[in-house]
């Protein structure tokens, strides 16, 4: 008889779900592909059928799964609060147990991802050959047509030319001197170590400036967030334990990454295969911030107290909520606060501004098609506001924002609300 394990995790979940069909109005994918298959309620009805063995999971079916943003508005509006982000990711795993991952995801994952310095060292190479993608604008460039199956025509941002890990130190004192206020310990995550480097030298330098300590464990390893949503739960649990570990002696653990700090603070929801391992990343998520929760709700920093760096005085600024954000951790109100009490920007609210901007991690990679027609959304939502910037608070998005901007040749630069704060 087939085990049935990771399903059977779910099924609390699948029985929440009455088929009311509420969803199909928030869902980026079903608005786009207008299919019952598309929506919350379909992947739910065909995992029911997996669940009592009725379902196998064929290539149709698997790419049913995988048409999923993660993005949650399904969950947000729905009058029953079912909860299909598990489902899916349960139905993933499920997949992923009868079937394995297949070479590209086994590779990426297992060889690449979860190896710290492996993943360095494959990147290290192909920043080396990058100057063979054509620059776009600035430090963008372009996908060229042989790598088409990343996202043809794709803008992506270069490499940075110095790691993160290659500039920190282990430890950094507050800047006056004094006792540290507290202990909290950096989790760089993968786009700002590789792409955005200076975000993760502003955080620390923020931070020690109003008297933290911070520590930047070497023993990090990647949040895991592409992996165990893709269902690879075995690769998720070694890098949520790798992580546990490497900041285990410190009072909080904060990261600039929407995504980063809600996958670190999911450990709990998806991995878990017994109790004591609830416990521990029960106990692991207490203590992860996002930058902005951790300013605001932790340091109590008053909005009004930040100044505005001088670059962008004078701008229109609009925020897109990144969905790790607000729908995963209920952050939206800290951001906000602090543009608005910025003196010199302006601030305007988008008409759209918590809809997912298409990326959804490695669904933008296999879907690419669609991430841009769900982008362009985002993009009227943007051009409506008459906007110079879009902030927002995680790299990932940034990535897909900036692609999309310069898709439809939009003026707008995009910022993490972090780069615009001086000091
Ligand atoms: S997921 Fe929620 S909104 Fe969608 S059909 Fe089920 S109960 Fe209704
Ligand atoms: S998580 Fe997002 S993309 Fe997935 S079913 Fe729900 S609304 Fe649709």
């Amino acid at each position: 008889m087939k085990d049935l394990k990771e399903l059977k995790k779910i099924e609390k979940f699948a029985d929440q779900c009455m088929k009311c069909g509420f969803c199909s109005f928030f869902c980026p994918v079903y608005q786009e592909e207008k299919v019952e298959t598309a929506v919350a309620r379909g992947k739910n009805y065909l995992t029911k059928l997996a669940i009592k063995g009725e379902q196998e999971f064929t290539p149709e079916m698997a790419e049913i799964i995988g048409k999923c943003l993660l993005c949650k508005r399904c969950v947000a509006n729905c009058p029953a609060k079912a909860q299909i982000d598990r489902v899916v990711v349960g139905a993933r795993a499920q997949m992923v147990k009868e079937k394995g991952l297949g070479f590209v995801k086994n590779f990426a994952f297992r060889k690449v991802m979860a190896d710290r310095k492996a993943f360095g060292r494959y990147l290290r190479l192909a920043k080396a050959f990058q100057w063979l993608l054509p620059k776009t604008e600035g430090n963008i460039r372009h996908l060229p047509d042989f790598l088409k199956a990343l996202g043809k025509g794709r803008n992506i941002p270069s490499l940075a030319k110095t790691f993160l890990r290659d500039m920190v130190k282990p430890v950094y004192k507050p800047q006056n001197g004094e006792t540290p206020k507290m202990r909290v310990g950096f989790f760089m995550g993968c786009a700002t170590d590789f792409v955005y480097p200076e975000l993760g030298l502003k955080l620390i330098d923020f931070l020690t400036k109003r008297g933290v300590e911070v520590v930047v464990p070497e023993a990090q390893n990647c949040c895991g967030a592409a992996i165990y949503f893709s269902g690879d739960f075995e690769t998720g649990r070694y890098l949520a334990n790798a992580n546990i570990k490497a900041f285990d002696d410190v009072e909080y653990v904060i990261t600039a990454c929407g995504t980063c700090s809600s996958t670190l603070k999911d450990y709990q929801k998806y991995l878990p295969d017994n109790e004591e391992e609830q416990k521990r990343y029960e106990a692991f998520e207490k203590k992860v911030k996002d930058s902005l929760e951790f300013i605001i709700n932790i340091l109590n920093v008053k909005p009004e107290e930040l100044t505005l760096k001088k670059e962008f005085e004078g701008k229109v600024a609009t925020w897109h909520d990144p969905c790790h954000l607000i729908r995963y951790q209920n952050i939206k109100d800290q951001p906000r606060a602090i543009l608005k009490s910025l003196k010199g920007l302006k601030y305007v609210e988008m008409p759209n501004a918590d809809l997912c901007c298409g990326m959804g991690g490695s669904f933008s990679v296999y879907h690419y098609d669609l991430t841009k027609k769900i982008a362009d959304k985002k993009m009227n939502g943007i051009k409506a506001t008459g906007a110079d910037i879009v902030v927002t608070a995680c790299p990932g998005c940034m990535i897909n924002l900036i692609d999309n901007a310069l898709r439809n040749k939009m003026p707008q630069k995009v910022y993490h609300l972090l780069e615009l704060v001086e000091g």
